[in-house]
């Protein structure tokens, strides 16, 4: 029997486990907070940004909205961020994404104090992970370790490939799978016979952004695969990057497209925050 890998059930797990940690911190005085900043009003990004805001409710992480006009300049916005560097109340920082064209990303990322990053996009956080030391990890791969771990998965030894190396999902997963010693390949649009490698695979992350690009043939019998991958279909149902239908029942685990990746991302930005904390007072 297949295993579907419940992200739903293990991200509320989390939310909960931080709950208690915050209500203890709180009862020592110490209170979490997070700024999130958006500018500009997509309807994708105000959903996203209030999930992550009822998300700090549930757990007792107190958050402050800024949302910015559209005309606001790169400027106005640097400035809003400095400021909120420099504040001690304030834990995280975090900029919803994507920006107006008129502003520059990386320079936006790049302000942002690495420890208060709870994204884990500032390039001195990324490199922290690549040298093993402690700073704050892109939230989907760090919520793919944790569904991998507390679903009784073992990484150390095992064969594991990445379809994808952007640098918020694939490369910061790749080196989280080394950190916990799997033996690591990263695939991508120039591999050349992506099957054979991803074939060997007894640990198949896929996050291509291509719809159920990945079929059972791209699948070594018994693997455990993790859908990264969001989409709408004709049928304006969510699909991840895996034909589900026809891999599932190849594999010994598999995460389901709703409520196998997504869900976890949140909680590893909660998680993030809490763990702010601490990195902040060294
Ligand atoms: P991206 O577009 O930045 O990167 C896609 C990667 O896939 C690239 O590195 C590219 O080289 C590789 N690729 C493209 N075509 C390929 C092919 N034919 N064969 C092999 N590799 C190929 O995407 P991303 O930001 O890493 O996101 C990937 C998917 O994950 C998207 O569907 C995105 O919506 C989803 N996503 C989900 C979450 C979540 O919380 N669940 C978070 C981030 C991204």
């Amino acid at each position: 029997m297949t295993q579907i890998i419940d992200g739903k059930a293990i991200s509320a797990q989390i939310k909960d486990e931080l709950k208690e940690k915050v209500a203890q911190m709180k009862e020592q005085g110490t209170e979490v907070t997070l700024a999130v900043i958006q500018v500009g009003a997509d309807p994708a990004s105000s959903v996203y940004v209030r999930n992550k805001k009822n998300a700090c409710a549930y757990i007792g992480i107190r958050s402050l909205a800024y949302e910015l006009p559209e005309e606001t300049t790169e400027k106005e916005l640097l400035a809003l961020i400095e400021e909120l560097n420099g504040r001690k109340d304030v834990n995280g920082i975090l900029v919803q994404l994507p920006l107006p064209k008129h502003i520059e990303e990386e320079k936006v990322l790049n302000t942002i104090h690495p420890s208060k990053d709870v994204d884990g996009f500032h390039p001195q956080n990324v490199g922290a992970l690549c040298i093993g030391k402690p700073g704050f990890v892109s939230c989907t791969p760090a919520g793919i370790i944790q569904l991998l771990k507390r679903s009784g998965i073992e990484i150390a030894g095992k064969e594991c490939v990445v379809i994808g190396r952007s640098n918020i999902v694939g490369k910061p997963m790749a080196l989280l799978l080394i950190r916990e010693n799997g033996t690591v390949t990263v695939t991508h649009s120039r591999t050349k016979d992506l099957k054979e490698v991803t074939g060997r695979a007894d640990i198949l992350v896929v996050a291509i952004g291509k719809p159920k690009m990945i079929t059972a043939d791209y699948v070594k019998e018994g693997a455990v695969v993790i859908d990264v991958g969001i989409h709408r279909n004709e049928e304006n149902k969510l699909c991840g990057d895996v034909d589900h239908e026809s891999v599932a029942p190849k594999c010994s685990a598999i995460t389901p497209v709703p409520g196998g990746v997504g869900p976890m991302t949140i909680a590893m930005l909660m998680n993030n925050c809490v763990e702010s904390v601490a990195l902040q007072q060294n």
